[in-house]
C-alpha cells in the first residue's frame, strides 16, 4: 500500500474486483493495476468472491470472466455498488434479534464509528416506542449504522432527516418510484410505508457519545402480515419488478455519506429537500407527542428540522418528534 493510501479491507477490495469484472473479461495484470494491488492478490480476491457464491472463469490468456454474480447480500456485493467516498466497515449477518441492538452494543463497547451491520432477517426488529418492525427473511434491507459524529450531540437528531433523504433518494434511483417523507421517520411510496428509520443515541466509557441509525426498507416482499397489509408496501409491489438489494444498499450508503456532510452548516439545504419531499406539510394533522395530542395545520419545517404546527388559537408550535395522522379538512 502506498503512503497516504487509505486502508481497504478484503471485502472492500473484493467488491472493487467484482465491479471491475462486471465490465467484461480482463487479464489479472490489468485487474491488479485497476485495484492498485499485486497480481497475486487478484487471485486471492477472486477466490474470496467464489467462496461467497460468485462463479469466475479464469482463462490463461484472456483473463478473468464473471460468469455468475453471488446472490446473497454480502459486504463484497455492497462494496461493489458503492461509488462515492464514504467507505464504512460493512458486516452482514444471516439472522439477529435487532441490528439496532447489535450496533448499540458495539457502540457501548467503545467501537469506533462508521460501522454498518446488515441482517438478512431480524427476529425482534424494532420501531419507535418498542413497536415491532417486520423484517422478512432475505426480502428487505435491515441495517443499522453506528456513528460518532464530530458535531455537537444536540444536533444529532438531524440525522433522522438526513437518513430519510438518503433512503428516498436511493429508493428512487434503484426502483424508479417517487418517494415522500412522512415526517419525521418514514418513507412512503403511493402513501404506503416502504421504509422506517429509528435513531438511538448512547454513550461509551472511552469514546463517549454515539448514535445508531436503524433503517428498514421493504424491498421484495409480495405480501405483509394482516396488521400492516393496508399501510405497508415493498418496492417490488410499487415498482412491479424485483429490486437488486446489493445495488440499493450501495446507493443508500453513497447517498447517506453525502447527506451526512449536511449535518452542520449545510443543514438548510437538507431542510429544503426534506420539505419538498414532505407528505405532511400543507395538511391538517393530529400530532401525538407523548401523552398529549395536538391538532393543527402543518405549516413548515424549521431550520432544525422541527415541524411547525399552526394551532387553532393561531399560535405556532415546533415539534421535534411525534406521530402524525392526517385529518379530513
Ligand atoms: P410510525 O413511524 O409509523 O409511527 P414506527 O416508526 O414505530 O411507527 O414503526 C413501527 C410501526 O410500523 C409498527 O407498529 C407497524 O405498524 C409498522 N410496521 C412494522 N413493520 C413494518 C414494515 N416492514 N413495513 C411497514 N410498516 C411496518
Amino acid at each position: 500500500m502506498s503512503a497516504g493510501a487509505t486502508f481497504r479491507d478484503k471485502p472492500q477490495l473484493a467488491g472493487e474486483l467484482l465491479r471491475a469484472l462486471r465490465a467484461g473479461t480482463t487479464p489479472p495484470s490489468e485487474l491488479a493495476a485497476a485495484l492498485g494491488v499485486e497480481p497475486i492478490a487478484v487471485k486471492g480476491l477472486a477466490d474470496h468472491l467464489e467462496a461467497s457464491g460468485a462463479d469466475i472463469s479464469r482463462h490463461p490468456i484472456l483473463g478473468y470472466t464473471l460468469v455468475h454474480e453471488p446472490n446473497a447480500l454480502s459486504a463484497e456485493i455492497i462494496f461493489s455498488h458503492i461509488q462515492d467516498g464514504w467507505r464504512p466497515q460493512i458486516e452482514t449477518v444471516t439472522s439477529t434479534g435487532s441490528t439496532n441492538a447489535d450496533a448499540f452494543q458495539r457502540g457501548s463497547r467503545d467501537e469506533a464509528g462508521s460501522l454498518v451491520i446488515f441482517a438478512e432477517h431480524q427476529t425482534a426488529g424494532r420501531g419507535r416506542l418498542g413497536r415491532n418492525w417486520e423484517s422478512a427473511q432475505g426480502e428487505g434491507l435491515w441495517l443499522s449504522i453506528l456513528l460518532r459524529p464530530k458535531s455537537p450531540v444536540p444536533i444529532w437528531h438531524r440525522i433522522t432527516t438526513l437518513a430519510a433523504l438518503a433512503v428516498a433518494e436511493s429508493v428512487e434511483s434503484v426502483a424508479g418510484v417517487c418517494a415522500a417523507i412522512k415526517w419525521p421517520n418514514d418513507v412512503l411510496v403511493n402513501d404506503r410505508k416502504v421504509a422506517g428509520i429509528l435513531a438511538e443515541t448512547g454513550t461509551s466509557p472511552i469514546n463517549g457519545p454515539f448514535v445508531v441509525v436503524g433503517i428498514g426498507i421493504n424491498v421484495n416482499q409480495t405480501e405483509f402480515p394482516n396488521g400492516i397489509a393496508h399501510s405497508a408496501a415493498s418496492l417490488r409491489q410499487v415498482s412491479k419488478r424485483t429490486v437488486n438489494r446489493g445495488e440499493l444498499a450501495g446507493r443508500l450508503i453513497d447517498s447517506f455519506g453525502r447527506w451526512l456532510q449536511a449535518l452542520d452548516e449545510n443543514f438548510p439545504t437538507a431542510i429544503d429537500c426534506a420539505s419538498a419531499r414532505n407528505s405532511v406539510l400543507g395538511k391538517n394533522i393530529t400530532l401525538n407527542a407523548g401523552s398529549t395530542s395536538f391538532t393543527g395545520y402543518a405549516e413548515a419545517l424549521n431550520t432544525d428540522g422541527e415541524l411547525l404546527l399552526r394551532l387553532p388559537d393561531g399560535s405556532l408550535r415546533a415539534f421535534s418528534a411525534g406521530e402524525v395522522t392526517l385529518r379530513a379538512r
